[in-house]
């Protein structure tokens, strides 16, 4: 059965480097689609600049149009931190048999051992790792370990389970990233080309980043 892509993030804001690898990976990997899961209070850093109304709104103008993308809301309709283990757990009640790709870059695949309940979530989906400018995959400790053991090459995996391995994807690479975005926008400097206009709009709109 054709995987659901799973895509959280802060997104503050979405830009091409997470567009771009939505699409790879919806492609490559025949998925049905690729869900967007802005997080709401994220467990593991700073509070967002964005506000999560804003950061929605974002993500649901850079997507419109595009048909492989659907926006989901759910965490922000949660009180408290974003846990992914939550997430999947509610996805996987809603879509009981259907296989789910939890959608991570590089840089977040290799501190997976911080996140909540972290050994739990392979039970829930697949993980497909995509590989981020400048982020290797961890050659050693408890991430790795779990890499070992749970790696595949074989895409066939992903859709004849429901859950269980872990998928690495060499997707368009784009060194973009939102701190980068908010850092060009505080000195002045036009964000233009790093991420959709629609988006650039409402961080007009938003007087966001100054
Ligand atoms: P920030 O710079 O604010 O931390 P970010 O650009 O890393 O933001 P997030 O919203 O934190 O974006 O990332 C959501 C997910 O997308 C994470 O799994 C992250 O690893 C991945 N990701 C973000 N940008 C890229 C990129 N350019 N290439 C590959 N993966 C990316």
């Amino acid at each position: 059965m054709q995987p659901i892509g799973i895509f959280g993030g802060t997104f503050d804001p979405i830009h091409f480097g997470h567009l771009r690898i939505a699409l790879d990976l919806f492609e490559c990997l025949n998925l049905r689609e690729v869900r967007w899961i802005p997080c709401a209070q994220p467990p593991h850093r700073m509070a967002p600049v964005a506000s999560a109304a804003q950061r929605l709104h974002m993500v649901r103008a850079a997507v419109q149009g595009e048909k492989a993308f659907v926006v989901d809301d759910r965490e922000l309709r949660v009180v408290g931190p974003s846990y992914t283990v939550n997430t999947l757990i509610s996805l996987r009640s809603e879509f009981p048999d259907t296989p789910l790709c939890l959608i991570v870059g590089g840089d977040a695949f290799s501190s997976l051992h911080t996140w909540h309940r972290w050994q739990e979530l392979i039970e829930l989906a697949h993980i497909v790792i995509a590989h981020r400018p400048g982020w290797a995959l961890p050659a050693a400790g408890a991430v790795f370990d779990f890499l070992q053991s749970r790696f595949t090459n074989e895409q066939s995996h992903l859709h004849e389970q429901c859950a269980g391995s872990v998928l690495a994807s060499a997707v368009t690479q784009l060194d973009i990233s939102g701190t980068r975005i908010r850092q060009l926008i505080k000195a002045g400097r036009n964000p233009r080309f790093l991420l959709p206009n629609t988006a650039i709009g409402l961080i007009d709109t938003y007087q966001l980043y100054r």
